[in-house]
Order: structure tokens, then C-alpha cells, then sequence
């Protein structure tokens, strides 16, 4: 099979969906690889590491659409885009359809097999290609704090970790899921105490059980939440409610009981946030402050990180990717009930349901 790779041209994308390691794997399994000229280098691949694990780099990226069997990405393909998808040509990607009615309609249009990093499933319904994406966000979220905690940058100006003979900062996490174990983790690991909320018991029980000693668990209640308030310096936002928008957890009145400079990082802002008071940042103006309190809500936290993000993606991407080569996108989603979940739209058919009802269409 012949597989292109180009350039992710959506603002602020710095990924890329194959990396050197992936063309060898590809060419050792027969498979042709084409590269957009460039399409590694914010990740930090060059065009040369592609050439040498047998690549062929392309620069005009309307031919290399013309002539890919099947398309890896990492974001969705974006309006100029539209018109390169084939029919019958495999697209593997984060897709998230129901986030657009537009680009639902050109990838039906089209009649291209679009596969969804998004909806590839365990059958304990956990979503492979999603869980490095929020390993990367819950790191960087204490990271992040951390930073905006200091008086320059609008904090209140403490050290997450303390002195001897000076406290450590109180850091709650809200959501003990993969983005709050990994937030937890490195908020700990910097010394702050802390504190992770959820309202499954028996995640927190086995919280309890494999973190730090200086990691508190506690049921997560707005009566639970307010009575931590006064002494917590930084909050993260990591819950999720599946297939609904966040619920707000802190209300704007609540943040009156926290000290000014204190910090709130909400994750879950791409579900809509789970604090009254969040609106979406990018990465270019990442903050704000409200009644005193600074708020970090970026929406694509892991495009801070594209060389760590990259290999995440991939470590989970291409297994699956190589299968769809070798076997061709039926046989291999036959044999594989995971990757069968990601398929969302084949030949002008929408195949997944929520895709459908999110607009009313047909399936
Ligand atoms: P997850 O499913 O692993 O964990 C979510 C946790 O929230 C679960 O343990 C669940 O029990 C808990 N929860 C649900 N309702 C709660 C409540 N009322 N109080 C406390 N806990 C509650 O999900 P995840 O992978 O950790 O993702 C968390 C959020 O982060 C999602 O909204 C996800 O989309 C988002 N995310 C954002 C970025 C970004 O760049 N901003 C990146 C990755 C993930």
C-alpha cells in the first residue's frame, strides 16, 4: 500500500502522524511511504531522518493525496483539505465529528474510509489513542501551575514544593482519571500536598493505595470541594462525564473563599470546562484572571509539547496503522473489534452512530 504523511497545517500543529521508526516498520512489511517535505520538523525529524528509513519526501502535497492509498494524520483535515480526499482512499486521524457539521458533510461527500483515532475502543471501553494526549495534558497541568503560581506571572508567588522549615503549597485535583493521576504525580513529585477528588470510590481506593504519602484522596462534593478552598493554592480541572459537557464544580462565588493569586488549570475545557468562571486559551495568551484568581484553560495543551506528544501518538497509532496496511481496511477491521469502533464514515456512509444523531443524519 502506498501511505502519505503530510504536513499537519491546522494553526498551532506541530505533530506528525509517522515518525522515521514507522516508514522503516512500514517498508520492512512492503509498503511505500510518502512525506510531505517538512511535515516532521516542528516534532524535530527532518526530512533527512525520512529519507534514510526509505521514505520518498514529496513537496507538492496535492500529488502525494493523489497518489496515497491511505492518508495518516494527526488533526482533522481542514477546508483546503477538503477537495484532496478520495474516494475509497483510508484516512486515519483524530477526526472529531461531532465537533463539526462541515467537515462531516465533506468527509460523507467525499466517499473516503475515515477512521477515527478518537473512537478506537478497548472492550473495557477505554480509548487507546486518547490516553497518552492526556497523560501528556495532566503532566504538563501542575507544570503549568506551578509556573503561573509565581508573582511575575500573576500568582501568588509560592513554591509548590516549600523549604525546609516552610509548608509546601496545597494543590487539589479534581478528577483522579488518567489526566488527574498523571497531574497528581507531579504536583506530588514537586512536593506540594496534595489532595485528588472523584466521585468513583474504587478509583480512589486504589489511589490511595499506589500514590505518594504526601497524595490525599477525598470524595468529590461541592460541600468537599468548598471546605479545601481556603488553603488550596492551585486547583486542576481533570474530570470527565462521557459523551457530556463538563459539570461546574467551582462557581464563581466559590472562588471568594481562596486566596488571591491562586491558580486554577482547567483541562476539561475542551468539554466546556469545569469551573464557572473558564473560557478556552491558546497557547499564545494562556491566561486571565477573574476576581483575582488566574485561570490557565489552553484547549490543545499537548501542541506545547509536539516532540513529546509525537511519540506518544505514534507508540499507539502505528500498530494499528500497519495492520490496515497489510490487510487492507475490511479485513483488518474484521479481525480487530478495537479499530472496527473507529470507523466513523465509509463510501458516503456514516457507519457510527453518535456521528449521525450529532446532526441529525442518516446511518
Ligand atoms: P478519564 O475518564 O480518565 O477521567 C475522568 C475522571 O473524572 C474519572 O475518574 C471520573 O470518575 C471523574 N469524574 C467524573 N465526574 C466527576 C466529578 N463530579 N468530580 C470528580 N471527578 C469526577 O478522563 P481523562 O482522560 O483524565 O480526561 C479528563 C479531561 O481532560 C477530559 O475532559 C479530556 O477531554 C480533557 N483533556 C484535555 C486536554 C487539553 O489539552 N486541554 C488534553 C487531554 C485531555
Amino acid at each position: 500500500m502506498v501511505i502519505g504523511v503530510p504536513k499537519e497545517i491546522k494553526s498551532h500543529e506541530n505533530r506528525v502522524a509517522l515518525l522515521p521508526g514507522g516508514v522503516m516498520k512500514m517498508k520492512r512489511n512492503g509498503h511505500d511511504v510518502l512525506i510531505e517535505k517538512g511535515a516532521g520538523i516542528n516534532s524535530g525529524f527532518p526530512d533527512e531522518k525520512y529519507e534514510e528509513a526509505g521514505a520518498s519526501i514529496v513537496d507538492d502535497v496535492d500529488n502525494l493525496w493523489e497518489q496515497s492509498e491511505m492518508i495518516m494524520k494527526v488533526k482533522e483535515p481542514i477546508e483546503v483539505e477538503y477537495d484532496r480526499m478520495q474516494e475509497g482512499q483510508i484516512i486515519f486521524t483524530y477526526f472529531h465529528f461531532a465537533a463539526s457539521q462541515t467537515l462531516t458533510e465533506a468527509v460523507v461527500d467525499s466517499g473516503c474510509i475515515a477512521i477515527a483515532y478518537e473512537t478506537v475502543e478497548k472492550a473495557d471501553g477505554s480509548l487507546p489513542l486518547l490516553v497518552p494526549m492526556s497523560e501528556v495534558a495532566g503532566r504538563m497541568a501542575s507544570q503549568e501551575g506551578a509556573k503561573y503560581l509565581e508573582k511575575s506571572q500573576g500568582g501568588r508567588g509560592i513554591l509548590l514544593g516549600g523549604i525546609p522549615g516552610v509548608k509546601p503549597a496545597n494543590v487539589m485535583v479534581i478528577g483522579g482519571g488518567i489526566v488527574g493521576v498523571n497531574a497528581a504525580k507531579i504536583a506530588a513529585g514537586m512536593g506540594a500536598n496534595t489532595t485528588i477528588m472523584d466521585i468513583d470510590m474504587q478509583r480512589l481506593r486504589y489511589l490511595d493505595d499506589v500514590m505518594s504519602d504526601n497524595v490525599d484522596t477525598m470524595f468529590s462534593s461541592q460541600a468537599n470541594i468548598k471546605s479545601l478552598l481556603p488553603n488550596t493554592d492551585m486547583i486542576i480541572g481533570a474530570v470527565l462525564k462521557p459523551g457530556a459537557k463538563a459539570p461546574h464544580l467551582v462557581t464563581r462565588e466559590m472562588l471568594g473563599d481562596m486566596q488571591k493569586g491562586a491558580v486554577l488549570v482547567d483541562v476539561a475545557i475542551d468539554q466546556g470546562g469545569c469551573f464557572e468562571t473558564s473560557k478556552p486559551t491558546t497557547h499564545e495568551d494562556p491566561i486571565y484572571e477573574v476576581d483575582d484568581i488566574v485561570h490557565y484553560c489552553v484547549t490543545n495543551m499537548p501542541g506545547a509539547v509536539p516532540y513529546t506528544s509525537t511519540l506518544g501518538l505514534t507508540n499507539v497509532t502505528l500498530s494499528y496503522a500497519v495492520n490496515i496496511a497489510n490487510k487492507g481496511w475490511k479485513q483488518a477491521l474484521q479481525d480487530d473489534s478495537e479499530l472496527q469502533k473507529g470507523l466513523n464514515i465509509a463510501n458516503g456512509q456514516i457507519v457510527y452512530r453518535d456521528v449521525a444523531d450529532a446532526f441529525d443524519m442518516p446511518h
